[in-house]
C-alpha cells in the first residue's frame, strides 16, 4: 500500500517544499491526464529544475507565474530532464535559453527528442505503413497513427545545441548532496531517475507512478522490440537499490512512500494482461489490432487507439520471447496463437 504524505498538490504557479531543499510544482496539461510534476533541487548557487512541462501557452504561463510568484527573484543553475516525451523536455530548450542555465539527461532523451525534430515525415515511410498493417491496423488509422510525430514537434520546443549527458551509474552531486543517476527503460529511452540514498528521496519521473501504470509500447522503428521486458527488469533493478521507505517523487500524481509495492502492482498489472492476451489467443489466432478491443475497450480516438496498439504490442512481443504465443500467418496478417493452443491442435 502506498502513503501520500501530502494530500493536495500546489496550485497552478505555485512552489511547495516537500524535503528539506526540495520543491515541488505542477505544469497543466490540455489531456486527461492533466498535469505533470516538477520539482526544484537546491543546488550550489540556486535551484537545479528537473523536468520543464509541455511547449504549450499554458505551461509557459504557468513558469511565468512560478517566477513572478513562489520563485520570484531565485536564480536556476541547470535543467534536467528525465525523458523525451513532450509534456517532460517540451519546454527544454525555451526554460534553458530563458534562464540561460544548461541542459542535463540521457543520450537516449537528447537523440530521441532530437530524431523526431530532425524527421518528423519519417513515420510517414511505406515500411511502417506495412507494420502497422500486417499486425492488423485498418489502413486509415494508420495513416493517422504515422501522423503524429509532426504532433510532437508542435508540443516541443526547439533543444538547445548542446547538453551533459548523465548517464546510468553517475554521480551528480547538487547542492552538496549526492544522487545517483539510474535511468529506466520501457516507458522511455533511457529515462533519468536521480536517488539519494543518504536522504531517501527518490525522483522516479514516470517509470514508478501511482493511479496509472506507465504506457508501455513497441515503437514501429524497432518492431520486433521487447520494451515489457526490460521495463520489468528496470523495476526490479529500483526494488533492489532503492528502499521501501523512500519518498517516491513521480513525474505525476502525488508523492509517495510505498516504493516495492507499487512495483510489485505494476509487474502483476502485466503479468495479468499478458494472461488475457494468451487467453484470448487459444481459441483462434488473433492479430495485435484484434487484440486491442479486449483489453481496451474504451478507445475514444487515433492517439489512444495509437497507444494501445503499441502497448498490446509489448505484451505480445514479450509473450512471443517467453515462448506463450507464437505468430503465424494468415492472409497477410501476423496473428497470435498461444502456445499451448498450438501443441494440442
Ligand atoms: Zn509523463
Amino acid at each position: 500500500m502506498q502513503r501520500f504524505p501530502f494530500s493536495t498538490p500546489p496550485r497552478i504557479g505555485e512552489a511547495v517544499e516537500v524535503a528539506p531543499g526540495i520543491l515541488w510544482a505542477r505544469m497543466p496539461l490540455p489531456y486527461r491526464l492533466d498535469h505533470v510534476n516538477v520539482y526544484f533541487i537546491a543546488d550550489a548557487g540556486g535551484w537545479a529544475i528537473f523536468d520543464a512541462g509541455l511547449a504549450q501557452e499554458g505551461c509557459r504561463e504557468a513558469w511565468e507565474s512560478l517566477l513572478a510568484g513562489s520563485l520570484a527573484g531565485a536564480s536556476f543553475t541547470r535543467l534536467i530532464v528525465t525523458h523525451a516525451h513532450p509534456d517532460h523536455i517540451g519546454l527544454a530548450g525555451w526554460l534553458c535559453e530563458k534562464l540561460n542555465i544548461p541542459l542535463l539527461t540521457s543520450l537516449g532523451s537528447y537523440l530521441g527528442c532530437l530524431k523526431i525534430s530532425l524527421d518528423p515525415g519519417a513515420m510517414e515511410q511505406q515500411i511502417y505503413q506495412e507494420f502497422y498493417r500486417a499486425h492488423g491496423m485498418a489502413e486509415d488509422v494508420a495513416a493517422a497513427v504515422r501522423s503524429l510525430g509532426h504532433g510532437y514537434l508542435r508540443l516541443v520546443s526547439p533543444l538547445p545545441r548542446t547538453f551533459q549527458r548523465i548517464m546510468h551509474g553517475d554521480t551528480l552531486v547538487i547542492g552538496g548532496r549526492n544522487f545517483d543517476v539510474l535511468t529506466g527503460e520501457g516507458h522511455a529511452h533511457e529515462q533519468v531517475m536521480l536517488h539519494s540514498r543518504d536522504d531517501g528521496i527518490f525522483f522516479a519521473a514516470d517509470e514508478v507512478l501511482t493511479k496509472i501504470t506507465p504506457n508501455i509500447g513497441v515503437w514501429s522503428v524497432e518492431p520486433d522490440g521487447n520494451p515489457l521486458s526490460r521495463y520489468l527488469r528496470s523495476l526490479r533493478k529500483i526494488t533492489e537499490e532503492i528502499d521501501d521507505q523512500a519518498l517516491v517523487l513521480p513525474g505525476h500524481h502525488l508523492p509517495f512512500h510505498g516504493l516495492h509495492g507499487r512495483c510489485e502492482e505494476l509487474a502483476i498489472h502485466h503479468r495479468e494482461r499478458c494472461d488475457r492476451i494468451v487467453e484470448a489467443c487459444r481459441d483462434r489466432p488473433r492479430s495485435v489490432a484484434e487484440l486491442v478491443p479486449p483489453l481496451f475497450p474504451h478507445v475514444e480516438d487515433v492517439h489512444q487507439l495509437g497507444f494501445a496498439f503499441d502497448e498490446v504490442h509489448a505484451h505480445v512481443n514479450y509473450l512471443i520471447d517467453l515462448g506463450e504465443l507464437e505468430q503465424i500467418d494468415v492472409d497477410g496478417i501476423r496473428k497470435c496463437i498461444s502456445s499451448e493452443a498450438q501443441v494440442t491442435r
